[in-house]
């Protein structure tokens, strides 16, 4: 086992200092996802948007011991008993330890790289492979500069297989995954247009992939892609290559499609085969033939490729969270189940605060290799150390270990039983993760779980809402605070979700409009600053009691709040100057008496004090945003002189932050750039869509030419038409104005127009030539049909179709 001391050798650094010698038995690179201090190394990395050393601190209280820093000035004092390596980069550090540890292994090891299909191509070949090779792979997709280590750290004795996917988006980065996988063989699954930003062209793109193939015995890949080919011919690479065009080792002579199935016929060594594969989409079956080539070369026999290809099961690529009963949320993680992928699912798990009691469903763990012994010992410690409160056990082997679990546990043999005994009402008010390898078939759990659904739902992508977090905050200096206005329901894609994972991300602060709005963000356990923009009087009560920070706009507001003051108990507010948008605000006429109120009341602190712009999106108006920054700064200026202290100024929302660089003074109230949409249009293409709200067809009908469609028979056929009646309609928020024309959805990747009036719950569309049946989902806005366009065409703003999206429709979220 690997201790610190020996840290110093493998990173090349003399530098820190060693209180007493321990294993490192974890790596963490990131501190929230601490589960077991003991044995674990801490790598203090710096990021674009984050520095680990910032949280040195949290984790030495919380019992780690073990640090890899960049600056250790300080630090030993601060932490007594802590190791500490200093290095001058924390990640080249965490990349050495991972290389290190890889060299003590001789197995054969795959790296996977290419542009798309990496993550599958990987899952389906652990599938393929075990149960005869102990298998270890990349969780999920672990494929970047920090994943990657973390992953071949998974690495132990029992393992005679390993498989790791690679992925990079700049120059330069391939060569050190490279020196960190090892590979001895490789997979190389295809060249597209992803991450094309980063490279010049397509050639450059294909040699920065081919060097994680620098030192294989042997790379896999399909002959027809050119660029490859060309590419591992040059660098002398041994390939084995399969083709639809060409001979290769595996020549593909025919595919036919017959129900769920391809059919592909192929030549292997001289001789003709048949296979049949349980998909028939191209990704899919090109996924498929990648790894026939290595099942092929590693000889497993005819029948038992067949036999194995039978049970491939489509790879499930996202971590869903869904709404279902009794105030529960679901996250269905019920595709495989082994150690790596439960702690993954458990941080997950972990990260969501406030949303009530936490339960694991949990089957078998299908992990060869290990014993069972150790296998639930480790279960059970992980389970503890992500504050499981309560867990169900469903399989025999579970249940014979069911005494190492503590707490709230019950046991089931099969999922049969456990659904026999099942009523809605023993759950209430929890976050469920449901973690079950396929053979449990937990689908039928997630179902007894979900409410009744609607058609009509709003999807909203986590991994976008984070991306676009992201881009804003890296146009901010380092030090220049955030406050995400989560208002309307998070401009109508679901505030607890949203400020949950806002606060996981640690932006400064949150904005709603009413109190009741930051009540229920603290009844979810949001524990961030919470500043409310319109409180009403007889509202202030529980804003004290619920610790949140008012707007105070006018001295009669002020009076209201002094009066429900308590003696010797301090409060926050925030003060709104009025500098042209003329909406709510203290002008400097209210200073005198404004003040004079403060100095009475010191107990009340000027948290901030902030203007909102009225025109920051549109170039036509940068003389009035000029004379309304300036105003800003000089009535600013003017109330800290007056308070004697100072606070946080701020006035930018989102168009602001990107057109006024210079302003952003100590703070911006990010709003709707969050949600995807770019204010100024200017950057639409730097986010990423976040919502997309879809719903199904009810019926098909086929009307005559002359017939009419809808309440005032305002949609007329002017030819026979086929007619689909979807389950959306103004009370679900889609606008009246899309009647007749006006708007178009999305079934089955064509454009479909509104005929006729929209109606309260539903509306009609026009289908002619398009194929579509009952059932078939419907897009309502999302990436292919932007809120930008739909709200052009009935002359309104992206804001008001995102916030009227209603109650009713259920929010579904999900992240890669
Ligand atoms: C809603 C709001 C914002 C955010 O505006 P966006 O245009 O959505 O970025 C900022 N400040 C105030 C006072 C707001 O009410």
């Amino acid at each position: 086992m690997l201790t610190f001391q020996q840290l110093f050798p493998i990173t090349g650094s003399t530098e820190g200092r060693l209180v007493q010698d321990r294993p490192v038995v974890h790596l963490l690179t990131d501190s929230r996802k601490l589960s077991q201090p003991a044995g674990t190394l801490f790598f203090a990395i710096r990021g674009k948007h984050n520095d680990g050393h910032l949280y040195l601190g949290q984790l030495y209280g919380l019992g780690v011991r073990q640090f890899v820093v960049e600056e250790a000035t300080g630090l030993a004092a601060l932490y007594p008993e802590a190791n500490i390596l200093q290095v001058k980069d924390s990640l080249i550090a965490l990349q050495a330890i991972a290389a290190w540890h890889r060299a003590q292994f001789r197995i054969p090891v795959l790296g996977i790289t290419g542009s798309n299909g990496k993550t599958i191509v990987k899952e389906w070949l652990a599938q393929l492979l075990s149960p005869d090779e102990m298998v270890v792979k990349s969780p999920r997709s672990y494929n970047s500069q920090i994943g990657v280590p973390l992953s071949v750290w998974q690495l132990d004795e029992h393992h005679i297989f390993g498989i790791f996917e690679a992925g990079v988006s700049q120059p330069g980065e391939m060569a050190n995954l490279q020196k960190i996988i090892q590979p001895t063989l490789g997979v190389f699954t295809n060249i597209g247009s992803a991450h094309d930003q980063g490279f010049a062209s397509h050639e450059q793109k294909t040699a920065e992939k081919l060097q994680l193939f620098s030192q294989v015995d042997l790379l896999f890949y399909c002959r027809d892609h050119t660029l490859i080919h060309e590419a591992a011919q040059a660098k002398g690479i041994p390939a084995f290559t399969w083709s639809r065009k060409q001979a290769a080792d595996v020549t593909i002579v025919s595919s036919t499609v017959s129900g769920h199935k391809t059919i592909v016929g192929y030549t292997f060594r001289g001789e003709q085969h048949s296979l049949a594969i349980p998909f028939t989409d191209e990704a899919s079956v090109e996924n498929t033939l990648h790894c026939l080539a290595v099942l092929l070369y590693r000889g497993l026999p005819l029948t038992d490729i067949q036999d194995r290809m039978d049970r491939l099961q489509p790879v499930a690529m996202r971590l869903e969270m869904k709404e279902a009963i009794n105030g529960c949320y679901l996250i269905d993680d019920t595709y495989n189940n082994d150690l790596a992928g439960l702690s993954i699912a458990l941080d997950l798990l972990a990260s969501q605060l406030g949303r009530g009691r936490r339960t694991l469903i949990l089957s078998d763990l299908l992990e060869s290799g290990m014993a069972e012994e150790k296998l639930y010992a480790k279960v059970a410690t992980l389970t503890q150390a992500h504050g499981v409160e309560r867990l169900i056990g469903i399989g025999p082997t579970i249940q014979a270990h069911a005494a190492k679990f503590e707490g709230d546990s019950t046991f089931f043999v099969s999922t049969g039983d456990f659904l026999q005994q099942f009523s809605p009402d023993q759950f209430r008010n929890e976050l469920i993760l449901l973690k079950g390898a396929r053979v449990f078939g937990f689908e039928k759990i997630v179902h007894a779980f979900q409410q009744k659904v609607h058609g009509t739902v709003l999807e909203v992508n986590l991994d976008a809402l984070v991306h676009n977090l992201n881009y804003y905050r890296s146009k901010l200096a380092s030090g220049t605070k955030l406050m995400v206005m989560v208002k309307a329901y998070a401009y109508g894609s679901g505030s607890f979700e949203v400020a949950n994972l806002l606060q996981f991300h640690r932006v400064d602060y949150l904005a709603v409009a009413y109190v009741d709005e930051g009540v229920s963000l603290r009844e979810h356990g949001i524990t961030l600053p919470v500043m409310v923009m319109n409180p009403s009087p007889d509202s202030f009560a529980k804003l004290r009691q619920y610790n949140l920070e008012p707007e105070i706009y006018s001295l009669e507001q002020l009076h209201d709040f002094l009066a429900t003051a308590q003696a010797g108990v301090s409060h926050k507010i925030h003060l709104k100057l009025d500098t042209g948008m003329h909406r709510l605000g203290f002008t400097g006429e209210d200073f005198e008496e404004l003040f004079a109120l403060l100095r009475q009341h010191p107990q009340v602190r000027v948290a901030s004090a902030f203007s909102h712009l009225a025109g920051a999106d549109e170039a036509l108006h940068d003389d009035f945003t000029n004379m309304q920054l300036a105003t800003f700064s000089k009535l600013a200026e003017e109330a800290e002189a007056r308070l004697g202290y100072t606070f946080i100024k701020h006035i930018l929302n989102s168009a602001g932050i990107v057109r006024f660089p210079e302003h952003h003074l100590d703070m911006v109230r990010l709003g709707i750039g969050l949600y995807g949409v770019e204010a100024t249009g200017s950057q639409q293409e730097a986010l990423q869509p976040v919502s997309t709200l879809k719903t199904t067809i009810s019926q098909i009908k086929r009307i005559r030419q002359g017939e009419t469609v809808g309440y005032s028979r305002k949609g007329i056929a002017d030819t026979d038409k086929t007619i689909a009646t979807i389950a959306i309609g103004y009370a679900d928020g889609y606008d009246r104005r899309f009647s007749n024309g006006g708007g178009e959805v999305i079934i089955n990747g064509r454009r479909a127009p509104i005929i006729g009036n929209v109606c309260m719950d539903m509306c009609m569309v026009d289908v002619t030539g398009i194929p579509a049946k009952a059932g078939d989902e419907v897009v309502v806005f999302g990436p292919q049909l932007t809120l930008v366009e739909l709200a052009r065409r009935i002359g309104t703003i992206p804001y008001e179709l995102l916030t009227n999206v209603s109650a009713r429709v259920k929010r579904i979220f999900f992240s890669e």
